[in-house]
């Protein structure tokens, strides 16, 4: 295809594009579409741009740049393409060839850059940032703004309310060490513990060995590793993500697993395709594609593992909701309902369109928020109506979108992750 982006890694081939035959089947699925109902806002229309683009038919201007910003990168069309449309891909690419041919504002330029090459690489500056945020949110500061609206003033109010509330103790003192399974060992994993996960989810990361040395699981969890690049690659900053790629298959290399498990699905679904970013012809490729076979998601693992610790009874009615990138980007749906319905007292019911986004997806409930408030309504409104009294999840960003959407609309609805439902079980 004529005008290809000189881009790093796997790169998608006219082949990849002409795969779309428009037959529009994806579109009811897409979330944005369903907001707006403009073509342009759909999968098959944001492929018809690419391809354009890619041809030097349309040029990359600010319209184009919108509608590919406008998409979540849930992959929702991928699950209904019946021609095999590979659509993450071919975002991506098109988000790496914005990144390198467009000029974004200079004030949005300056955030990207220091979010994407200056922070989260870096667990030092997570953690110093995350210390500083912490001390806002700790010292009466965020009830002042809270309360004298100047937040609102500021345009931050809704953004704000988004922000994750800071761990007391950070995971980063976890790293490097390794957890004893309980009773005879039936595996030995390692876990992924993410990057902002490391000072906002301790916790869950804490419950997620628990439950994992509960049921039999040797539990290490390699130091040097770092932010596996998920939110990089999805925004395009492929440079970045190859570099974290690189550092992490290093670490995890220095010591053999049968599993290497991630409770964030943005996270695993990266991570089990590190080797996208890069080309069969370079050297790490081998290497990526090694790491990306022993990626799994927790809940996937324990599902197939099979659950041996006993569970008491936690009588509450759940409901789940899929996060995205495990059930359109990992093709995993039945796990995490698997593990549910396995604790006693549990009463397990489905969330109707709990395959749409709930408009987290990674940095877009903060570069995109009208959108993603207008899909966090829809989604807690169908919550309410289950009746659940928790809402149960499989990744942080999901998590923290839910947690946001249930104080917002005041459903009085718990939010959880399976493992931490599982976790609850283990100790009641
Ligand atoms: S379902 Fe697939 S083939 Fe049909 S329009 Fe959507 S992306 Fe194209
Ligand atoms: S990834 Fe999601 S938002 Fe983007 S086109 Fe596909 S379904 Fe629509």
């Amino acid at each position: 295809m004529a005008n290809q982006i000189p881009s790093t890694g796997e790169t998608p081939v006219y082949e990849d594009y002409a795969r779309c035959v428009h037959c529009g089947l994806c579109l009811s699925h897409c979330p944005t579409y369903r907001l707006w109902q403009l073509e342009a806002d759909s999968p098959r229309g944001r492929i018809r741009q690419m391809i354009l683009v890619n041809e030097g038919q349309l040029a990359l201007s600010d319209r184009f740049v919108e509608h590919i910003d406008k998409c979540l990168d849930c992959r929702s069309c991928e699950t209904a393409c019946p021609s095999g449309v590979e659509y993450g891909k071919l975002v991506e690419h098109a988000r790496a060839r914005i990144e390198e041919s467009y000029l974004r504002p200079w004030f949005t330029r300056a955030t990207r850059n220091f979010v994407f090459n200056k922070l989260l690489p870096f667990p030092s500056r997570i953690s110093a940032a995350a210390t500083l945020l912490r001390l806002f949110q700790r010292s009466g500061l965020q009830a002042l703004a809270r309360g004298t609206g100047v937040l609102g003033l500021l345009g931050l109010a809704e953004r704000e309310r988004l922000l994750p509330r800071i761990d007391d103790q950070f995971f980063y003192g976890k790293l490097g060490k390794t957890f004893a399974a309980v009773g005879e060992r039936r595996a030995r994993v390692a876990l992924f513990a993410g990057c902002i996960a490391n000072v906002t989810f301790s916790k869950l990361n804490e419950a997620t060995i628990r439950v994992l040395t509960a049921n039999g699981c040797e539990v290490a969890v390699p130091d040097l590793q770092l932010c596996c690049g998920a939110l990089a690659a999805h925004a395009g900053v492929r440079e970045t993500a190859r570099g974290l790629a690189r550092k992490n298959i290093a670490a995890f290399g220095r010591d053999s697993f049968d599993a290497i498990l991630t409770n964030a699905a943005g996270c695993g679904s990266t991570l089990k395709e590190y080797d996208h970013l890069f080309s069969a012809n370079e050297p790490e490729h081998a290497a990526a594609t090694a790491l990306a076979g022993k990626i799994r998601d927790v809940t996937e693992f324990l599902a197939g593992l099979g659950l041996t610790a006993k569970l008491k009874s936690l009588q509450a009615r759940v409901t789940y909701q899929d996060s995205c990138h495990l059930l359109h980007g990992q093709k995993v749906r039945e796990a995490p309902r698997q593990l549910l319905r396995a604790i006693p007292g549990l009463e397990f019911v489905e969330l109707p369109y709990s395959e749409i986004c709930c408009g987290s997806a990674g940095v877009y409930n903060v570069t995109q928020t009208d959108a993603a408030l207008e899909l966090l309504a829809e989604k807690m409104k169908n919550a309410k109506e289950t009746g659940a009294r928790v809402i149960a999840t499989a990744n942080p960003g999901c998590l923290l979108q839910l947690r946001a959407g249930a104080e917002i609309h005041g459903t009085g609805q718990e939010v959880l992750h399976v493992v931490e439902l599982l976790d609850r079980a283990l100790k009641e």
